[in-house]
């Protein structure tokens, strides 16, 4: 018996694969549910006041006082929809999270100008193929600069472990500009990951070397994807990514029960990686 093959790939499960394979599996096959932290709330609550700003002002009153009342209009729109509603937390923790909910915004505009972007949309969904693997990934923000060329913008609000950065900044770049220019019919001239919490811009400059090496990688991971479908080896990597897991329940790297898991697939082999 193999473990079903997942569908597609995006930046995040390629990365998820290359931390930890059976928290991928977890994710990607098993299909678990991954409730809402008040980290993953905390970027959705930023990322819409963020294209709130960008749909609902006209370049020139892009402004940090008008982006902070946005944050407060998306706190009603996110924290009270159905996946953040039963989010719980004490009083203090509340005040901590709308607290740092605001130093992301206002840590936005030591990144650039919003007043400078010619944004063309916001949280576009891009598919597209990779010889028989489907590549999906959502875009940011997506604008023209000043030569009419595109340039996507990803917003990333979460602390990553350092020796994590990287790669994962590194993948999604690729990523995103593959998709581009498949969907699109164009390269863009520039991607940039727009670390709110530290604050740092990452900005990269596609090439058709670069986009190939994304194709060669994706497709070698992909091919690891497939052999650990077919022996159902999907290992557990225990790293400081396991405290912000949440399959703990059921990895047994870190005392979990594996039977847990509601499906046959289940009894799958495992080999705990030391
Ligand atoms: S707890 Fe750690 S080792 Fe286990 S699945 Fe999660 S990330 Fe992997």
């Amino acid at each position: 018996m193999s473990l079903p093959l997942p569908t597609s790939l995006s930046p995040s499960k390629v990365s998820t694969f290359t931390e930890c394979a059976l928290a991928f599996r977890f994710s990607a096959i098993d299909h678990l549910p991954e409730p809402a932290s008040p980290a993953t709330a905390k970027g959705t609550l930023v990322h819409r006041a963020l294209e709130r700003l960008f749909w609902h002002e006209p370049q020139g009153q892009r402004t940090l006082g008008v982006a902070l009342q946005h944050l407060e209009a998306a706190k009603i729109e996110v924290l009270e929809d159905d996946e953040h509603r039963d989010l719980e937390m004490s009083d203090d923790e509340w005040a901590e999270f709308h607290a740092e909910a605001e130093v992301l915004v206002r840590q936005y505009f030591e990144l650039e100008d919003p007043n400078s972007v010619n944004m063309i949309g916001t949280e576009l969904r891009l598919e597209a193929n990779l010889g028989g693997l489907r590549l999906r990934g959502i875009i940011d923000r997506l604008e023209l600069d000043e030569d009419g060329e595109l340039v996507v913008t990803d917003y990333k609000t979460g602390r990553a472990p350092g020796e994590f950065n990287e790669q994962r900044r590194l993948m999604g770049i690729h990523f995103y500009a593959f998709l581009c220019e498949q969907v699109l019919g164009r390269r863009p001239a520039r991607i940039q990951l727009l670390h709110l919490r530290e604050p740092v811009a990452i900005t990269a400059v596609p090439s058709e070397q670069s986009i190939k090496a994304l194709g060669t990688k994706t497709r070698a991971i992909w091919t690891a994807v497939e052999r650990a479908c077919l022996t159902e080896s999907f290992k557990p990597k225990p790293s400081r990514l396991c405290d912000y897991c949440s399959f703990r329940a059921f990895c047994p790297a870190v005392g979990g029960d594996l039977s847990l898991v509601p499906r046959a697939e289940a009894e799958a082999e495992l080999v705990v990686a030391v």
